[in-house]
């Protein structure tokens, strides 16, 4: 064994030296569009809409004025737009208001981002308001509880699907209604076409919820949702965060809100709620225990100079936000409009979280794309921001799988449309399916669809190749 004493530097080995690169690579100057999430929209925009004509900022930065003035119903709607929605428009809305399973209500807000001169393609207006030209049949396999919320709920409105996280739906409403909605079986005023389960604000239903979390040592994460948590009174605010803060098992929670993208004014003039929220935030951080909140946005257009503002009061005090989007046709299902959400989101300090293959949820065919889209955008996507501000793309297994990542499906025909995901670490040895829109098949498959025997010839087919893969491995 040689000793330091014994190498002299002569017999050092010669010091490999790293061989300067023979050309550095430059990076050409960037685009401006690159820098397009740093442009929010400023001024007072929404003057442009006669409805707001005469709205100055102080009255449309309050919360209640926002509400009151909230397009709810066929009638509202209509009076709000008239004379900036071309008059064709506004009997495609007045004919799609009888044929859909959501209720109808978007804040003068979003009302105000909505591009007038084309409303039909525009993003914002293809999420809260339906139109009878552009409905598309339903996919054969869908259902109005396509997550089987219900069914994995041991407490009525608190479902315990993962084993240490539960979701616990406090109330059914919402300040605005999405078409896209999940829950369209319990948010919202029934229709025309659903009667609703009714999930009230109702602290004796409450405590069936609490009894239950407590009697599981296993629960350690309660997601507080809805409806929407923003239109939840500010004492229960508090009076839930601290009730679960203070069990012992509890670890972590968030309160679910879609507010921060439809009325981000809330923050800015109600402060009761935000003072309660920050309170429930710092009771967390005394106990050691997280509190934050999960947001919706779903497009860069819903992003704003006010939206800033209201981000910035929550970041000042402490309040980590995140964002679960989904991803919806002719809305945001492509690279650029991913990106620029991904960045401008970061500019704000919201964290992308997820991004969502849109549920099979009943009525809004028009919006659902193929898993493939799904991956070919998340690929486009990784890489451009931060890596902790980067969505993870998940389906949400239809049948109760719970979250899976797109990517990681067992088997996947293209032809039919059929994907097949398991879920170990939450119902194994089962197989769950997800099926590509219609319109995004051929003729031949898509009348294949409308047929019992070949249904069922497809989805079996899917399931058997999943497990012949799974056997293979
Ligand atoms: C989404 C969800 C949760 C929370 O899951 P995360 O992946 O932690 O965001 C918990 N329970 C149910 C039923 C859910 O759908
Ligand atoms: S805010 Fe959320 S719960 Fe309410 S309608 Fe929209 S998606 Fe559904």
């Amino acid at each position: 064994m040689s000793t330091a004493e014994n190498i002299t530097p002569e017999k050092l080995p010669k010091k490999a030296k790293a061989a300067p690169p023979k050309e550095r690579r430059q990076k050409p100057p960037v685009d401006p569009s690159v820098l397009a999430h740093r442009n929010l929209k400023d001024g007072e925009w929404w003057r442009e809409m006669p409805a707001f004509a005469d709205v100055d900022e102080e009255q449309f930065l309050d919360y209640i004025w926002q509400m009151r003035n909230s397009a709810y119903g066929e009638e509202k709607l209509v009076g709000l737009i008239e004379g900036v929605a071309p008059d064709d428009f506004i009997k495609d809305v007045q004919e799609g208001f009888s044929k859909v399973p959501m209720a109808v209500r978007v804040t003068p807000y979003l009302l105000s981002l909505i591009d007038w001169d084309n409303p039909w393609d525009d993003p914002i207006r293809r999420q809260f308001i339906p139109l009878a030209s552009q409905l598309k049949p339903d996919h054969p396999m869908l259902t109005l509880d396509s997550l089987h919320e219900q069914a994995d709920a041991p407490v009525e409105g608190l479902t315990h699907r993962y084993q240490d996280k539960a979701l616990f739906l406090v109330m059914d409403t919402c300040p605005v209604y999405c078409r896209f909605c999940t829950r369209s079986y319990a948010i919202g005023v029934d229709t025309d076409t659903v009667e609703k389960v009714k999930l009230r604000v109702d602290p004796k239903r409450w405590e069936k919820a609490f009894d239950y979390i407590e009697s599981r040592p296993e629960l350690e994460d309660i997601v507080i949702s809805g409806g929407d948590t923003y239109n939840l009174p500010y004492k229960h605010v508090k009076a839930i965060g601290e009730r679960l803060l203070r069990m012992d098992n509890i670890r972590r929670i968030r309160f679910a809100t879609k507010g921060l993208a439809v009325m981000p004014m809330k923050v800015l003039s109600d402060d009761k709620w935000l003072d309660a929220i920050t309170e429930v935030l710092m009771l967390g951080r005394q106990l050691h225990k997280e509190v934050c909140i999960h947001t919706h946005f779903n497009t860069p257009n819903e992003i704003t100079s006010i939206s800033k503002r209201a981000m910035d009061v929550l970041f000042e005090r402490g309040m980590t936000v995140r964002n679960q989007c989904v991803l919806q046709a002719g809305v945001n299902d492509s690279a650029e409009t991913m990106t620029e959400l991904t960045k401008k989101l970061s500019e704000i300090n919201v964290q992308p979280y997820y991004v969502y293959q849109h549920d099979m949820v009943q009525g809004v065919e028009d919006l659902r794309t193929t898993v493939q889209k799904n991956i070919e955008i998340e690929k486009n996507v990784r890489g451009v921001t931060a890596g902790f501000n980067t969505a993870c793309h998940v389906v949400d297994a239809p049948g109760g799988g719970g979250k899976r990542d797109v990517h990681s499906y067992e088997y996947y025909n293209r032809e039919t449309g059929v994907s097949v995901y398991t879920a170990p670490s939450v119902k194994p040895g089962e197989f769950f399916l997800y099926f590509d829109p219609l319109r995004e098949l051929s003729e031949e498959i898509q009348e294949a669809w409308q047929d019992p025997k070949k249904q069922k010839e497809m989805c079996d087919q899917a399931i058997a190749e999943a497990k012949a893969r799974k056997g293979a491995r």
